[in-house]
């Protein structure tokens, strides 16, 4: 399986490079040539655990990577998930099911791809010799996902952007309490997108990616989209067969990564019936969803941090099947939404997609409301995909994106309780390092070169 750019400039690549790249040197995001099909393998795979799935969907595009050797990856990847189903669903009533994508280590379904993530470094590193240095930038638990999932990978050095104050106090602690000397947590003055705006800039001076051997964390690295793909497709499975095909799978969103990888899924022929992204305030997504425009706004910040996001990086993947993989017009467009703020669709067409929106108000209501209805306690950014309409009369799966736990004050505030994990409790021990850096690219690469 090769690998190509949305921005088209780029030959195409393997996937280990597509991985090693993370974003496109032309600007662009990575993307199979060729979707395979999925419909073909399903009823092999209908009874696989989680591992072995996802070891079974990889074979599929990771093609340059030996098969003990991708084993080896795989099986590595999911032994720190604290439930044995890795990804449970939790029935609440006929409509309404829970996937629950917070039992890994730093409790958000980030950790599903980071895990992956960093053991496909490290395996490259074993191969190429070459160390590598990651850039991520972060709303919260990608930071934190990703500096669990490379710690004590050797050869791997770690810089995680996030914008000081803008993230709950437990993600930081998360990032910096690890104690580990190869990974630097920098705040920065401004929202996340600030963050990853000069993040990107970073990423195109080629002089510089090729110096420090640099390597991107985000959403945007397609290993990251392909990792999620296959808890949509285990959630497929453990759903009964009278609703799996009628139940719209509900994905709290923010830079449109986990719900992408749930749509390319659907593409491959798996026949999920749809999508409702549920944004926060910040919603350009919703406006996008319900109006056809694109059109940037200022970031407010919210009890979701993790989805207080304007830019949302991976849409140029949905983009680009939408234009008919049109490359020149994905880069006319995203010239324009760049020059512009604002890009107007003719005849937009969002498919099985639906949308929604939630304010903080809501979102505290609704953490009470779930939690008399069912007792079950969910984080902010869950509570977003319990926005439903007055009627649903089919079934849907809610994405739990985050351990409610992550979020203890805003729970506090909607139902009185204390929210706990003992591995967050273990953190309020330790201390703290991180380090400031102005927002800019140059102040960020001579940090780096500093510490690589
Ligand atoms: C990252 C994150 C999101 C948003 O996911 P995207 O892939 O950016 O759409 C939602 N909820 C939580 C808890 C997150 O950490």
């Amino acid at each position: 399986m090769k690998y190509l750019s949305t921005r088209g400039q780029v030959p195409e690549v393997s996937f280990s490079t597509a991985v090693e790249h993370g974003l496109a040197p032309d600007g662009g995001l990575y993307l199979p040539v060729d979707l395979p099909d999925l419909s073909v393998h399903l009823e092999e795979w209908e009874g696989l655990d989680y591992a072995d799935l996802c070891e079974a969907f990889f074979a599929l595009f990771a093609t340059d990577i030996d098969k003990e050797e991708l084993h080896a990856i795989v099986s590595r990847s999911y032994n720190k998930f604290d439930d044995p189903e890795i990804a449970p669903i939790v029935r609440l009533d006929d409509t309404c099911h829970v996937l629950e994508l917070f039992h890994g280590p730093t409790l958000a379904f980030k950790d599903f791809a980071l895990q992956l993530l960093g053991n496909f470094y490290e395996a490259q590193i074993n191969r190429t010799g070459k160390p590598i240095s990651v850039l991520g930038a972060t709303s919260g638990d990608t930071g934190a996902a990703a500096i669990h999932g490379l710690l004590g990978k050797k050869g791997v050095t770690t810089f995680i952007l996030y914008p000081d104050g803008r993230i709950s106090p437990l993600q930081e602690r998360q990032m910096t309490c690890t104690g580990a000397d190869n990974v630097f947590p920098l705040a920065i003055e401004g929202s996340f997108d600030d963050a990853q705006t000069a993040m990107k800039t970073v990423f195109q001076d080629r002089v510089f990616a090729a110096e420090v051997g640099l390597s991107a964390v985000n959403s945007i690295n397609l290993a990251r989209i392909l990792a999620q793909c296959v808890y949509y497709l285990y959630a497929y499975f453990r759903l009964s067969a009278e609703v799996r095909e009628k139940t719209t799978f509900v994905v709290p969103t923010g830079n449109f990564g986990n719900v992408l990888a749930g749509w390319l899924v659907q593409q491959m022929g798996v026949p999920i019936h749809g999508f409702r992204v549920a944004t926060n305030q910040n919603d350009i997504l919703h406006r996008l969803f319900s109006t056809g425009t694109y059109r940037l706004d200022a970031v407010a910040p919210s009890v979701a941090p993790s989805m207080d996001i304007q830019v949302a990086s991976n849409f140029e993947r949905f983009l680009y099947y939408a234009v008919g993989r049109d490359c020149a017009k994905v880069r006319e467009i995203m010239q324009t939404f760049k020059g512009t703020g604002e890009y107007v669709f003719d005849d937009f067409d969002g498919g099985t997609f639906s949308s929604s929106r939630t304010n903080d108000t809501e979102i505290s209501a609704i953490i009470q409301q779930v939690y008399e209805d069912f007792g079950y306690t969910v984080d902010p950014h869950t509570a977003c995909g319990f926005k439903r309409d007055a009627e649903v009369s089919h079934p849907e799966l809610i994405l739990a994106t985050a351990h409610p736990a992550k979020f203890p004050d805003t729970i506090h505030q909607a139902i009185s309780q204390e929210a706990t994990h003992p591995s967050l409790q273990a953190l309020k021990s330790r201390s703290l390092v991180k380090h400031h850096v102005e927002s800019t690219p140059e102040a960020i690469k001579a940090f780096m070169r500093a510490h690589v």
